[in-house]
């Protein structure tokens, strides 16, 4: 087979079509090029190796009959989108290739060059996209990392010198593409990397912000441009630190399975437009530490609350709302259509009525009256359900311009034109078969069949001959044609021109459309999570100035849901640097408890209301969580070395104003090792670090250490025994578990009876032979009691199950 290599070794024997090809794609050596060729675009050689197996289309020969094995693979222009989408999203970049000059008015073969190039970050077409999901560019370098959403607009950058840091950000963030110079060193993502060096200029902004815009402009010209937001300067110090083990062990964006079934955000998302989501997305990966910033955002999602004619009716008008951010990216692009400027005037409608509805509660920047005539102007200029082609005219209204309308009326009233001359023609010659027609080739004409040949006047210019009639032509048909294709033509070139000019007037007004699109997502997020709070009973988070947590009836936002009024709301209160120290069977819901503060606290600091009846917190700057076991294989790493590194990162990292979730840890080795690092453990974070934690293990000998520190809390999950049958009760209640239960859930799990009893046999000899740390088995309930009454202990819940819906909101959501 041909290899791309050696061809481009003997270009000498290419054809000249191919040896365009090579002279184009020796440029692009690092794309996959998208040649086009008449209605279709080819690929070839290698591209269309890689490309044809991944976009499911069949793999070919350029000429299967001559010795051209070139391979080859192509699709009809018009649909493209989906193909460059595929590959971009697997990490290739796409070069376009388009002819350059009319084929008709080509001397020789046609002219072509690349007029567009694709990368994962610079998407072909947006609507293909993760409407909730961002899709950043970053960049970083030695004192900064910066971010890009070209298809919405979106920029902002950190300033920082810790590599870590930046690299955590990178990781939790939706990034597809990194731009960094030549000589930076391999950071080791997973993210496609681009190398690009960016000379500084008088610029006030960081390096890694400036390298991003020369990229985007290398690659799409000034248009993009326009489309960019000023860069945001944000800064670590405003962010309550989540890093990316947390994120993925909170299950805040995907499962365990790599799904968002029930995580967190598809479990709040109450968004009705795409931005909204995204912001909501940004904020639960940005929560707040500055308290006054947090109480803006709780007041504003108050005043929807207390205004729900307001928020209903927002929420109403706001789903009518498409995309402003992407819609507007897209008119940058070649392929917006008369339908996307249709789509973008009714967005700005519904945008600036969900403003105008919202007006006294939600405060706009927003210039409505501009936008509004900017949209009015779209919706007089484009016919709705225009054609999708911008270049064949039917696109721009009657009674747009004067021009307009004469070319209009010339080419829809052809047809009786040439009804009338048909009928004279007819009356003339006496002819009542004779007929006017039109086909590409000999374009207008007039049909005589031979029974009438003899009738044929004078005047008639024959055409061409059939077997049973003649096609003639005469001086006033010609007319009327070349009028007729003229208008047509004239017709087309001004309604695209008309186009191009609203696209244009779309696109300098940007920015009015940006901060309209900041307005009716910020006023969507808002009114989401007033809904969220309304529908789900969430209570309003007072935040205090004391490191002192109270959370009152607290339940977890996701398992909840799950669990519709079956869910145990439980009260946990945890004074200055104190630390639960949880015990309890598997299943009983240590984890859950553990998980439901992180995520209340991820919710607080966002601007939510949170799932309890009444929620004091302190405003914190970190969560850490030590959660479960995870390989990370192909990184190197055992279970263990995972779990002893995450816990590394935490000790080092965690202030006193930190939230520590920290589940079983040491059991990813010998128990005895185990055991001695989860008390070591646990001492450095009392003695050292002094933070609030949440610490659930297996290891009951630990539960004696309350006696020697007062700020250890033991607590355990109750549960409820009979005919040595256990019932989880999921109220957490003070004082350490009675035991571990492990063999009874094993035998609730199936394991089979010779199994379990045979551990209970080896348990006992265990037991009666080594020292058993002095439990508190007091605290189990077992058959001896009669009911499954709970005693009544600071931390309990009241054992509720569900929270009752207050009459007046249950109507409201009927
Ligand atoms: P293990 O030690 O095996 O990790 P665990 O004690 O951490 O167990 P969880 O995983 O938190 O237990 O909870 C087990 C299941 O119990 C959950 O999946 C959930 O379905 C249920 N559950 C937990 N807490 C509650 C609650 N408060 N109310 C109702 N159901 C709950």
């Amino acid at each position: 087979m041909l290899t791309k290599d050696s061809k481009k070794d003997s270009k000498t024997e290419l054809t000249p079509l191919m040896k365009q090809y090579w002279d184009i794609k020796t440029l692009h050596a690092d794309k996959i090029l998208f040649f086009r060729m008449g209605d279709f675009f080819e690929l070839f050689y290698t591209d269309a190796t890689i490309a044809a197996p991944i976009l499911g289309i069949t793999l070919t020969q350029r000429n299967k009959k001559s010795d051209d094995q070139t391979p080859m693979c192509g699709m009809p222009h018009f649909s493209v989108a989906g193909p460059i989408n595929k590959l971009l999203s697997l990490g290739h970049k796409v070069a376009i290739c388009d002819q350059v000059e009319d084929p008709k008015l080509a001397k020789g073969i046609v002219k072509r060059a690349v007029t567009r190039i694709l990368t994962p970050g610079m998407v072909f077409d947006p609507d293909n996209l993760d409407a909730t999901l961002a899709n950043y560019m970053a960049s970083l370098d030695e004192t900064s990392v910066s971010f890009v959403d070209t298809s919405t607009g979106e920029c902002f950058y950190f300033e920082s010198d810790i590599l870590s840091e930046k690299l955590n950000l990178i990781q939790i963030m939706p990034v597809v593409e990194l731009i960094i110079k030549t000589d930076f060193e391999d950071i080791g993502l997973n993210i496609l990397i681009t190398k690009n060096d960016f000379v500084s200029k008088n610029s006030t902004l960081p390096y890694s912000a400036q390298n991003l815009l020369d990229y985007v402009q290398s690659l799409t010209g000034q248009n993009m441009k326009l489309m960019l937001r000023p860069f945001e300067k944000k800064n670590f110090q405003g962010r309550l630190e989540i890093n990316s083990n947390t994120i993925r062990h909170l299950e805040i964006f995907s499962n365990y399975k790599g799904t968002d079934t029930g995580t967190l955000f598809q479990t709040i998302n109450k968004t009705k437009t795409s931005s909204g989501s995204r912001l909501l997305r940004q904020n639960l990966l940005f929560p707040l530490r500055n308290k006054l910033e947090i109480n803006d955002r709780l007041k504003q999602v108050e005043m929807f609350r207390n205004n729900l004619f307001e928020l209903k009716k927002t929420r109403e008008v706001l789903s009518n709302m498409g995309d402003v951010e992407r819609r507007l990216s897209k008119t940058s692009l070649p392929q917006v259509n008369g339908r996307d400027l249709t789509a973008m005037a009714e967005s700005i409608s519904a945008g600036i009525l969900a403003l105008q509805v919202s007006e006294k509660i939600f405060k706009s920047n927003s210039d409505i009256l501009k936008l509004t005539e900017l949209s009015s102007e779209i919706k007089k200029t484009i016919i709705e359900d225009a054609p999708l082609s911008v270049r064949q005219g039917y696109l721009i209204q009657k009674g747009y311009s004067v021009e307009l309308d004469e070319l209009i009326d010339l080419t829809t009233n052809v047809q009786a034109l040439l009804m009338t001359m048909e009928t004279q023609e007819k009356e003339r010659t006496g002819i009542s078969s004779l007929k006017i027609r039109y086909n590409n080739v000999f374009g207008y004409f007039i049909e005589i069949t031979n029974l009438h040949k003899d009738k044929v006047p004078a005047n008639y210019q024959r055409k061409q001959t059939l077997s049973n009639a003649e096609r003639f032509c005469t001086d006033e048909l010609i007319e009327l044609e070349k009028k007729v294709l003229s208008a047509q033509s004239k017709r087309n070139d001004l309604e695209f021109a008309i186009f191009d000019q609203l696209k244009n007037k779309i696109l300098n007004q940007a920015s009015d459309l940006l901060i309209l699109s900041k307005d009716c997502s910020e006023l969507d997020f808002y009114s989401a999570l007033a809904w969220l709070s309304l529908e789900n009973h969430f209570c309003k988070p007072d935040f205090s100035d004391l490191n002192n947590l109270q959370l009152i009836e607290s339940r977890h936002p996701v398992v909840e849901q799950f669990q519709k009024n079956k869910f145990v709301s439980n009260t946990i209160i945890l004074n200055e640097s104190e630390c639960f120290l949880i015990t309890g069977p598997n299943m009983a819901g240590k984890s859950t408890l553990m998980r439901q503060v992180a995520l209340t606290v991820i919710l607080a600091q966002m601007g939510s209301y949170v799932p309890a009846s009444q929620a004091k917190l302190p405003v914190y700057d970190a969560i850490f969580t030590r959660i479960g076991a995870s390989d990370q294989l192909t990184e190197g790493l055992s279970t263990f070395m995972v779990e002893m590194s995450e816990t590394a990162d935490m000790l080092k990292m965690a202030t006193k104003k930190s939230l520590l979730i920290l589940d079983e840890i040491g059991r990813g080795t010998s128990t005895f090792d185990g055991l001695c690092l989860a008390q070591s453990i646990l001492e450095h974070l009392i003695i050292e670090t002094k933070a609030h934690a949440f610490f659930a293990t297996h290891y009951h000998e630990l539960t004696n250490l309350d006696q020697q520190y007062q700020q250890i809390k033991n607590v355990h999950m109750k549960i409820y025994e009979q005919n040595q049958q256990i019932q989880f009760l999921h109220i957490l209640s003070e004082g350490p578990a009675g035991q571990s239960y492990g063999i009874q859930v094993a035998q609730l799990a199936g394991l089979p009876l010779t199994i379990t009893e045979r551990a209970k046999i080896l348990l006992h000899q265990i037991e009666s032979t080594s020292v058993k740390p002095s439990l508190a088995a007091k605290n189990r309930i077992s058959e001896s009691e009669n009911s499954v009454s709970i005693p009544t202990v600071k931390v309990s819940s009241e054992g509720t199950a569900g929270i009752p819906v207050p009459k007046n909101q249950s109507s409201f959501f009927d």
